[in-house]
C-alpha cells in the first residue's frame, strides 16, 4: 500500500512512514538531480583496492548491500549510479548462489500468463527489452517453438503466444505464429516426428547469467560502488534505538573481521534471506519457500538448429525448456520444495530421471544418463504464500520488506526483473535512510562491455568490449592463445584476465562463473583445473600447496556436476 507523502510529493509505502517514526527517523527527503558517472571501458577490479576504499572510509556508508547475486549487484548499480556511497559484500564468489544456475532466459514468463499475472508479465517484458538494449553483447533474442502433437494445441498456444507478443509492445522481439509440420522441423531438425502436427513459434531473450553478473559487478564498480567477494556478513550492528546501523563481516580467505557502519543495510541474500532477517529480528516470520530447480547439459547435437523447444505442460504440470547454449543443449527445469538452502545444491535422482524422460518424449534421440555432460541445481528464492498448493504456484513477484529493525530485505523476483527490483529497493532504502532523493538512472545505463556487434569477437563475444583487453593479453604472450582443453573454446588468456581484472579468487571462480566450463562439461572442467591453477598461481602468488588445494577443492565441487551412470 502506497501513500503520497504530502510535504514531499513522493510515493511512499505506508509501512515505511510508520517504521521511520518508530526508529525516530524523520521522513524527510531532499530532491537533487540525477548523478551518473561516465562509462569506463577498461576495468581493473582489485581486492586490495576495495579494501583500501573500506579502510579510507571511516564514516558510515550510505548503503551496505549483503549478497552478490543479480539482486544485490543490481541494487549496488542502482544506488551507485544515483550517487550513493555503496559497499556490497558477498560471502562466496559473485553469482555463486542462484544467479549462475538459472535457465538463462530474459523472459516475460509465458506461464505467468496462464496464471493470469498480467502485471508481472508486462513488467518482465519491459525489463527483457531493456536488458537487450543495455547488454547486447550478452543478451540476445531466441526463437522458441512449442511443438504440437494434438489438434487443439496449435490454436490454443498460437493465441496465447500472440497475446504474449502483443503485451511486449515496443519491447517486442519478433512475430509469433503457427508453424506447419515442415516449418517446425526446419526450426527443430532433431525433434521427434512421430505424431507431430506442427508448432507455434515465439521469441524471448537468452543470456549467460554468470557472465552478465560479472559485467554488472564491473558496472557497479564503474559507477563508484565498492564490492568484495569472499566476505561474509556474520552479524548486524545496532544503534541505541535498536535500529540496524552496520555489519560485522569476516574475510573468508584470511579470517580478518571488521565492522562497517551504514545508514541502511540491504539484505539481498536470495534464498538465504531469512537467515539475516532472523539475526535482525529473532521473532521474524520466515518468508522464503525455497524451491530447487535442476538442468542437464548435453552435446549440442541433441538439439540441432538455432531454436529452443518450449514444453508448456509436462506430465506434472511444469514448463520444460531445451535450449541451445554455448554450443550445447541445456534442458530444465524442475520445481521441488526443499527444507533448507545449501550454497552448493545437488540434483536429486528423481529430478534427473524426470528431465531425461521428458526430454526423451520430444527429442528424436532420447538422452540417457551417459549423455549428461553436466548437471547443475539452483534454489529459487520464492516468497511464501499461505494458499499455494506447491512452489510452482508461488508468485515470482518481488517483495521488499522493511523489518522493525530497519533492515531492508529484497526477495523473490527473477533474473529478468533485477533492475526493477533494485529500483524499488533503492527508492525505499533511500527514503528510510533519510538520503537525498535521487531518481533512478539505470533504465538506459549500459552494462559494462556494451557492444552492438560483439559477434565479431567469436568465442570471446560474451566479453563485449573486454574482448579487446583479452586480445591484448594474447598479443603480449602467445602462450595465452592456447586452449585450456580441446573440447571447449576457452583460452588461457581468459584465466589471466579473470584473476587480474575480474576478482576471480579460486579455480572454481574461473571454471564455473568467469568461463562456464563446469556448467557445460564437468569432466572436461576437471581436466582443465591443473592448467587453470598454474595460470592463477602466477597471478595470485599461490604456493605449490595452495595450487594443489585449489585443484582438489575444485574436483570436490565438480563431483556434484557429474552423473554417476
Ligand atoms: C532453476 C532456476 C531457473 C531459473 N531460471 C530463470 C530464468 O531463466 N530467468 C529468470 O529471469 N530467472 C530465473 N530464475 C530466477 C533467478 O535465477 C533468481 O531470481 C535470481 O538469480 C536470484 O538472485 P538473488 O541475487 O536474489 O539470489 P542469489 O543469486 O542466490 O544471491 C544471493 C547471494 O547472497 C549471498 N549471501 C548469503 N548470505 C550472505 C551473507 N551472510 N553475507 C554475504 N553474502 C551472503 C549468497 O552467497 C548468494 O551469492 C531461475 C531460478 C532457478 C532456481
Amino acid at each position: 500500500m502506497h501513500n503520497l507523502c504530502p510535504e514531499l510529493g513522493v510515493d511512499v509505502p505506508q509501512d515505511l512512514l510508520a517504521i521511520c517514526r518508530s526508529l525516530g527517523r524523520p521522513f524527510r527527503h531532499r530532491r537533487v538531480g540525477r548523478i551518473q558517472k561516465n562509462h569506463v571501458r577498461n576495468i581493473n577490479m582489485k581486492r586490495s583496492e576495495m579494501y583500501d576504499r573500506i579502510r579510507n572510509h571511516p564514516e558510515a556508508w550510505d548503503m551496505i548491500v549483503v549478497g552478490g547475486g543479480a539482486t544485490g549487484v543490481g541494487v549496488a548499480i542502482d544506488a551507485a549510479s544515483r550517487g550513493y556511497d555503496v559497499l556490497l559484500l558477498e560471502q562466496s564468489d559473485f553469482g555463486k548462489g542462484t544467479s549462475s544456475r538459472s535457465t538463462k532466459l530474459a523472459h516475460g514468463g509465458i506461464r505467468y500468463l496462464g496464471q493470469g499475472n498480467i502485471g508481472l508479465v508486462l513488467e518482465a517484458l519491459k525489463e527483457r527489452g531493456l536488458l537487450l538494449e543495455n547488454a547486447p553483447h550478452i543478451v540476445h533474442d531466441l526463437a522458441f517453438v512449442v511443438p504440437n502433437y494434438d489438434w487443439w494445441e496449435a490454436p490454443f498456444y498460437g493465441l496465447g503466444l500472440k497475446l504474449y507478443q502483443l503485451l511486449a509492445g515496443k519491447y517486442g522481439l519478433g512475430t509469433s505464429r503457427i508453424l506447419s509440420r515442415e516449418e517446425t522441423l526446419e526450426h527443430l531438425p532433431t525433434l521427434k516426428t512421430e505424431g507431430l502436427r506442427g508448432g507455434a513459434v515465439y521469441f524471448d531473450g537468452q543470456f549467460d547469467d554468470a557472465r552478465l553478473l560479472i559485467h554488472m559487478v564491473a558496472t557497479a564498480y564503474e559507477q563508484g560502488a565498492t564490492l568484495l567477494n569472499y566476505v561474509e556478513v556474520m552479524d548486524l550492528m545496532r544503534n541505541a534505538q535498536g535500529a540496524i546501523d552496520g555489519v560485522m563481516a569476516r574475510d573468508v580467505e584470511t579470517g580478518y573481521q571488521f565492522r562497517a557502519a551504514a545508514k541502511i543495510v540491504i539484505n539481498a541474500t536470495g534464498a538465504f534471506s531469512d537467515r539475516l532477517r532472523l539475526i535482525a529480528e529473532p521473532d521474524a516470520t520466515p518468508m522464503i519457500a525455497p524451491s530447487q530447480g535442476i538442468h542437464l547439459v548435453f552435446d549440442g547435437a541433441f538439439l540441432a538448429g538455432k531454436s529452443a523447444i518450449m514444453v508448456p505442460h509436462t506430465r506434472d504440470g511444469r514448463v520444460l525448456f531445451a535450449i541451445p547454449w554455448h554450443g550445447h543443449t541445456l534442458v530444465g527445469t524442475t520445481d521441488t520444495a526443499i527444507p533448507t538452502v545449501p550454497l552448493e545444491p545437488v540434483a536429486m535422482d528423481e529430478e534427473i530421471d524426470f528431465i531425461l524422460s521428458t526430454a526423451g518424449e520430444y527429442l528424436a534421440k532420447a538422452p540417457t544418463r551417459r549423455d549428461v555432460l553436466s548437471v547443475f541445481a539452483g534454489v529459487r528464492p520464492l516468497v511464501r504464500a499461505s494458499n499455494a498448493a506447491g512452489t510452482a504456484e508461488l508468485s515470482r513477484d518481488h517483495v521488499i520488506q522493511v523489518g522493525s529493525s530497519g533492515l531492508v530485505s529484497v526477495m523473490g523476483g527473477k533474473w529478468t526483473t533485477y533492475r526493477r527490483m533494485a529500483e524499488d529497493c533503492v527508492n525505499q532504502a533511500a527514503a528510510l535512510a533519510y538520503l537525498p532523493e535521487r531518481t533512478c538512472a539505470t533504465e538506459h545505463l549500459h552494462i559494462h562491455g556494451f557492444h552492438n556487434d560483439a559477434k565479431a569477437y567469436g568465442s570471446l563475444s560474451v566479453y563485449g568490449s573486454d574482448a579487446i583487453e583479452i586480445d591484448k593479453l594474447i598479443a603480449s604472450d602467445q602462450e595465452l592463445r592456447e586452449r585450456l582443453h580441446p573440447a571447449l573454446p576457452y583460452v588461457k588468456a581468459e584465466v589471466v584476465f579473470a584473476a587480474r581484472q575480474e576478482m576471480a579468487r579460486t579455480v572454481e571462480d574461473v571454471l564455473a562463473r568467469r568461463t562456464r566450463a563446469l556448467f557445460l562439461n564437468a569432466r572436461v572442467a576437471v581436466e582443465m583445473a591443473p592448467v587453470a591453477a598454474d595460470l592463477m598461481a602466477r597471478e595470485l602468488a599461490w604456493s605449490e600447496l595452495e595450487k594443489a588445494n585449489q585443484v582438489k577443492a575444485f574436483r570436490d565441487v565438480a563431483a556434484n556436476y557429474l552423473l554417476r551412470n
